[in-house]
């Protein structure tokens, strides 16, 4: 009998993992680090366990998670939402993800998907129902925005925003940001955007948040997480930030999926909300620092690239080495001992000359990794 798991396949970015495993080799390929998360949120969680706050918690989320993230997305974010109606707490973004496209799409609905995309969003719109249209990304990755406003129409009832992006890294401007609010409103369409990578931005590069664009405020879903800003991506605790209206659509979706996120662990992210602003600058310049040891690697072995603008991704082109980006990565993998993502698990179809290495490693790790890639 066929079924909607049928229409998919299982994720590249996970099989990448489970290879460098067998093959002992280093894993560029999935966005995780391979160091610790700040010290005292292992205290707190640790503590929130001891203390028994080990039964479910309030299924959209903890009270006092809710009102810490509420305080958090006023300043860094520019927008106000009412911790009681309009905060959901996950499992991950990824949920966060599911949740929202289960919430407001019915089968059949378009919803924008600009191209190359996060891997999860392909697999989450067939989920739902959802017809993507695709818009690619011009090569300098901005928008081509006479080819945008085409895949707008009556039937767009949603466009997926990733910034700052996987796998390209590309930071949205406000203009750019802007350009799209017009669509969504024009178009009366949803935009669900997924800002996990918030917080690692370099060169000044500013985030920006749709949802605080004039006249998206009913018309955004925010996505954002603490696995990435706090590196505990095991912990599964994410958030959707939307109004009352779209709230309870998620909330009910978020219900029965997963009924909440691990209490204790929500309860010690209130005290990653608690770090003061410098953690922040910390982990962008950490992070700045391994994206140019990852990014002279990368030269030296052959690799053309250029340096993100944001998140923990280099996107090189391998059209120089004269292989298809999934033979690439294997080949790489089992020779070189390093695993990358090949570049189709970011398009509908393309993505060939593609590969995606992650620097959310510690600097021995990538400089060992930069070893491995100069005997190619
Ligand atoms: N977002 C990370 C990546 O793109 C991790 C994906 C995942 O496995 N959840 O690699």
């Amino acid at each position: 009998h066929p079924s909607r798991a049928d229409t998919f396949t299982e994720s590249v970015i996970r099989e990448m993992t489970r290879l460098a495993l067998k093959h002992n080799a280093i894993n560029l390929a999935q966005g995780f680090p391979d160091f610790p998360c700040p010290p005292g949120l292992k205290t707190a969680a640790c503590e929130a366990v001891k203390d028994d706050i080990n039964q479910y918690a309030i299924t959209w989320g903890a009270k006092d998670l809710r009102e810490a993230l509420a305080r958090r997305v006023k300043t860094f974010n520019r927008m106000t939402f009412n911790p009681e109606t309009e905060i959901t707490v996950t499992c991950g973004s990824t949920e966060a993800m599911m949740a929202s496209m289960l919430a407001i799409i019915q089968p059949g609905d378009e919803v924008v998907v600009p191209e190359p995309f996060y891997e999860n969003y392909g697999p989450d719109a067939q989920i739902s129902g959802a017809a993507p249209r695709y818009v690619p990304l011009t090569d300098d990755l901005s928008i081509d925005e006479e080819k945008w406003k085409s895949v707008f129409s009556k039937k767009t009832r949603a466009i997926i925003i990733n910034t700052p992006n996987n796998p390209t890294g590309k930071v949205f401007s406000k203009q750019e940001l802007s350009f799209i609010a017009d669509l969504c409103i024009e178009h009366n369409a949803v935009a669900i955007t997924d800002e996990i990578y918030e917080h690692i931005v370099y060169d000044g590069h500013k985030h920006v948040s749709i949802g605080s664009l004039p006249g998206m405020e009913d018309r955004t879903i925010t996505i954002g997480s603490f696995s990435k800003t706090y590196s505990v991506t095991g912990w599964r605790v994410g958030y959707a930030l939307a109004d009352a209206a779209l709230t309870d659509r998620i909330r009910k979706i978020h219900d029965f999926l997963t009924v909440g996120a691990p209490a204790p662990l929500q309860r010690a992210c209130v005290a990653a909300l608690d770090l003061p602003e410098s953690y922040y600058k910390e982990l962008a310049m950490e992070y700045d620092r391994k994206r140019q040891i990852l990014y002279k690697g990368l030269k030296k072995a052959g690799f053309a690239c250029e340096l993100p603008e944001g998140a923990y991704y280099l996107y090189t082109d391998i059209s120089s080495f004269g292989m298809s980006d999934t033979d690439f990565a294997r080949h790489l993998v089992e020779t070189a001992g390093v695993a990358a993502v090949p570049g189709s698990s970011f398009y509908a179809n393309g993505g060939e000359t593609k590969l995606r290495f992650t620097f959310s490693k510690k600097d021995e790790t990538l400089q060992e990794a930069c070893k491995r890639l100069e005997t190619l």
